[in-house]
């Protein structure tokens, strides 16, 4: 088959990607392989809320939106993770994201569930005001099913600190006379946000590369210092990644945007990008740079790659044409399950969304605690905290790789016996992040028992 046609046929809803990467750990994890309702139970989000937003438009005539909560799971406390606007949001697509969320925080040790919200709007196509309308609809919509300590939003794709604003403040309005600012993260500082918030994803992804990098993961490319770097999107994440990894010593050859790449093999100013950026709306048609279309970046000869935009980005289609050293998920779900396998098979590392983004809810983490205590810790401190944070679940990821690879001869055995015919699939490092996160969510669920 050529790779167009194993495109074609490729699954790319998010939700069943999703469920296969949580399925290929079930061998590895003996309460979720003793028990399939637990698989159950812990993959099936435990509430989906879907509403209606109708809004009146700045012209005065009335449009109606699609929001979706989802609350993946509260097992290990309550929901946390952001709110995209999109127009490609579904409900599968937030189910997946707030799936991922569930085992990303377990997965860095934080004591919080997963929830993820969208709504599908082009956010490109309407004025502040009625983004601040959608926001605040959605909002009173939720009503109680978000909440301090039942379910936290906070920014995503196309949100940032002012629509949070807007969130506390709806938030507020309907539950006056107690603390509020617990109920969302990624808040401006001045509405008790936390220092070091809107730099934590990129932060965090930079952490782990370089931990992983120092513990040997790609021998041939030894630190960041002088690594060349290509990152897709150039948002919160994309954006900060290319400031943080060119401070931190390495070359960002290539960028891009939704509306196309931009590539200088002797490395781009990433100041000069910000400029053009934020002058034009776009990285594209940077003086003295070569265009790319934009998944080209993707393909760019490079010692680190960055997705930081949307999920499905690298698949049957193009995962042969990747030609770099470690990639770096700093989106949620850029890479399917056949990518993943044609990667492994050339030998390129991928650093798991749920470990390598999870920067962003940690210092989230951060800024709830905070809130509660009423403190503002200095960033230094969130800093530290943070690559504390970042280190040791990295190490546990590498360390749990080594010790399933080990253990995969008695695994298949033990396996082959209850399920047979039925294959155990190789380990990398996403099969590694998995088992520590779901199995993590599987002992408190077997500590907490099912009430009644
Ligand atoms: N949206 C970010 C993520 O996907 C941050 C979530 C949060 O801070 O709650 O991880």
């Amino acid at each position: 088959m050529t790779a167009p046609e194993r495109a074609f046929v490729e699954d790319l809803n998010p939700n069943h990607i999703a469920r296969h990467q949580f399925e290929q750990v079930i061998p590895y994890i003996r309460e979720l392989a003793e028990s399939p309702g637990l698989t159950e139970w812990l993959f099936e989000p435990e509430q989906s809320v879907n509403v209606t937003l109708p809004i009146r438009m700045d012209d005065g005539h009335i449009e109606v939106f699609y929001g979706y909560r989802v609350l993946n799971s509260a097992v290990r406390g309550p929901g946390k993770g952001g709110i995209r606007f999109h127009p490609q949001v579904s409900e599968d697509e937030v189910r997946a994201l707030a799936a991922w969320m569930t085992l990303k925080c377990a997965l860095v040790d934080i004591p919080f569930g997963g929830a993820k919200g969208g709504v599908q709007v082009d956010p490109r196509k309407i004025s502040q005001h009625e983004k601040a309308s959608i926001t605040r609809r959605f909002i009173a919509a939720l009503g109680s099913n978000i909440g301090p300590y039942t379910d936290i939003p906070a920014p995503d794709v196309y949100t940032d600190a002012q629509t949070m604003a807007w969130i506390f403040d709806t938030y507020s309005m309907m539950h006056p006379g107690q603390n509020n600012r617990p109920v969302v993260t990624g808040k401006p500082l001045d509405l008790g946000g936390s220092l070091g918030r809107p730099t934590a994803t990129a932060q965090g992804a930079l952490f782990v590369t370089e931990r992983f990098l120092h513990l040997g993961g790609r021998p041939d490319l030894p630190s960041l210092e002088g690594a060349t770097v290509a990152i897709q999107g150039f948002g919160n994440a994309g954006r900060n990644a290319a400031i943080l990894f060119e401070k931190a010593g390495a070359t960002i050859v290539a960028v891009s945007d939704t509306k196309g790449g931009i590539f200088d093999p002797n490395g781009l100013d990433v100041a000069r990008v910000e400029e053009h950026k934020d002058r034009t709306a776009s990285v594209v048609e940077l003086d003295g740079t070569k265009a790319l279309a934009p998944l080209e970046v993707l393909e760019v000869p490079c010692d680190i790659l960055i997705p930081a935009a949307l999920e499905n980005q690298i698949t049957a289609a193009n995962a042969d044409r990747i030609n770099a050293k470690v990639l770096v998920e700093a989106a949620n779900g850029p890479t399917t399950p056949a990518a993943d396998a044609v990667l492994a098979a050339k030998g390129i590392p991928v650093l798991p969304d749920i470990l390598a983004n999870a920067g962003g809810v940690v210092v989230s983490y951060y800024e709830w605690v905070q809130n509660i205590e009423d403190q503002q810790w200095d960033e230094e401190e969130v800093h530290a905290k943070l690559r504390k944070k970042m280190y040791r679940a990295t190490d546990k990821v590498i360390s749990t790789l080594a010790d399933v690879q080990e253990g995969i001869e008695e695994t298949r055995t033990v396996w082959s016996e209850s399920h047979p015919g039925e294959e155990v699939p190789y380990p990398n490092l996403r099969t590694a992040a998995y088992i520590v996160a779901a199995g993590r969510c599987a002992t408190a669920a077997s500590h907490r028992g099912i009430w009644p």
